[in-house]
């Protein structure tokens, strides 16, 4: 059987499911195929920013978020030994919170119900995409139970180790050194309102502890593979899982076993490739230590569908809408990627963790960098400027 669409996306994950929600808003027809069956637990730190949370609200799903478990928080807070640091914390208390701690299963399901709901969507879940072909302008997917979708446009949604970006020739930077993670689901009991992330920095990795609702909290470690494996099931990953527990005032026990992924590798790719779009971690894996991912992912799919329906529905030529794209895309992500590399560099990649550490925690981040999770992703490049620029002074 061929099925014939406009657009066809492979993965259906946060970047895949909001790209076909917006597109099929814009009547464009869409087929989404993911390998993964939902719900599925997948390995993420599970803390979506405020500006993560607005696009999901232009999506029409803010009442429905509202609806589902989760936990608000106003920023991150870094420890390392005694000493620590607020990242882009707004004083608490004060204003809106700054995002929601939310299980992936739970957000998953929220974009696939909108998407399968949509007449203008063909879903395929549990498929896997075997091979794209070329067939005039078309591109060929041959998906697990043979049926073939052939699209004029592709976008690959597929994540940071997409197999099919490689096979189509989309060419990659990547970071030598790949890490992998662990999350677990803990259940039990805060001892005191907490509206914080906590970061545990220690030598060679970092534990994460996002509240996900008045009784869970996330917690995800990243590090080198043989630690990963190390920590799966054993003694010492519940002492250290317990004792930064503690940073966010919070007694419990595993509710889950762990979910692994890997590797992790900070990994980008151009937004266009020919006529295949890349968005999401497919196009660049941001560090996950301040947890900005899934706006980008987010971002991204909003910046796609614009180009699409200029190509599409408004018959701007190709290359120019995809030139503007790329052009778009950069200014609305260098903020969110000046932002991960300083904290990343700050907090990680010093020998001098604890004087940097202990400096930062007297100093308060300047409120360009504080907020940098909170700028109009279109308008963002003095945040980043301003990271650059602190890095370099700092010599870091
Ligand atoms: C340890 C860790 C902690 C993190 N913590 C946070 C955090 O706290 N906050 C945050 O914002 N971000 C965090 N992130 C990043 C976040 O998880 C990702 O940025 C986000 O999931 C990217 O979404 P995506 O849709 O681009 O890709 P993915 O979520 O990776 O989805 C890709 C999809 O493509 C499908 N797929 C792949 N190949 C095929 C194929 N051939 N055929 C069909 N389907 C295919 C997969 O099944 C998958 O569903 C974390 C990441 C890690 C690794």
């Amino acid at each position: 059987m061929e099925k014939k669409v406009d657009v066809a996306i492979v993965g259906a994950s946060l970047a895949g499911s909001s790209l076909a929600i917006r597109l099929a808003n814009l009547g464009i027809s869409t087929a989404v195929v993911d390998k993964s069956a939902f719900p599925r637990r997948k390995a993420c730190g599970e803390g979506l920013s405020d500006v993560a949370v607005g696009i999901l609200q232009s999506l029409g799903l803010g009442p429905a978020l509202e609806n589902t478990e989760h936990h608000p928080f106003h920023g991150y807070q870094a420890w390392l030994g005694n000493f620590s640091v607020d990242i882009a914390c707004r004083p608490p208390f004060r204003g809106k919170p700054k995002g929601i701690g939310i299980q992936r299963y739970l957000l998953d399901e929220l974009l696939l119900k909108k998407v399968s709901n949509h007449q203008h969507v063909d879903l395929y879940l549990g498929k896997k995409v075997r091979r794209v072909e070329r067939d005039g302008e078309q591109h060929i997917l041959e998906i697990d139970n043979h049926t073939t979708i052939s699209a004029k446009y592709l976008v690959l949604a597929d994540g940071a180790n997409s197999i099919l970006a490689p096979r189509l020739g989309v060419p990659c930077k990547k970071a030598k050194v790949p890490r992998w993670g662990l999350s677990w689901i803990y259940e039990g009991q805060f001892s005191q309102p907490v509206h914080r992330v906590a970061i545990v920095i220690k030598n060679g990795y970092e534990i994460y502890c996002t509240p996900v609702s008045e009784n869970r909290v996330n917690v995800c470690f990243l590090s080198r593979k043989e630690f990963i494996s190390e920590l799966s099931d054993s003694d010492r990953s519940k002492l250290e899982i317990a004792q930064a527990l503690e940073k966010i005032h919070f007694r419990g026990a595993a509710a889950s076993k762990p979910v692994n992924i890997g590797p992790i590798a900070a990994s980008r790719r151009p937004v266009h490739h020919g006529s295949v779009l890349l968005v999401g971690d497919a196009c660049e894996s941001l560090d996950p230590i301040s947890g900005m991912g899934m706006t980008h992912a987010l971002i991204t799919s909003m910046l796609a569908a614009e180009a699409l329906n200029s190509v599409i529905n408004l018959s701007v030529p190709r290359d120019t809408a995809f030139a503007e794209l790329a052009k778009k895309r950069e200014a609305a992500v260098r903020p969110y990627r000046g932002f991960t590399r300083l904290t990343g560099i700050l907090l990680r990649g010093t020998r001098n963790h604890e004087r940097v550490l202990a400096a930062l925690a007297k100093t308060p981040f300047p409120l360009h960098i504080r907020n940098a999770l909170s700028v109009d992703p279109l308008e963002g490049s003095a945040a980043s400027a301003f990271a650059s620029a602190i890095l370099t002074v700092a010599g870091l």
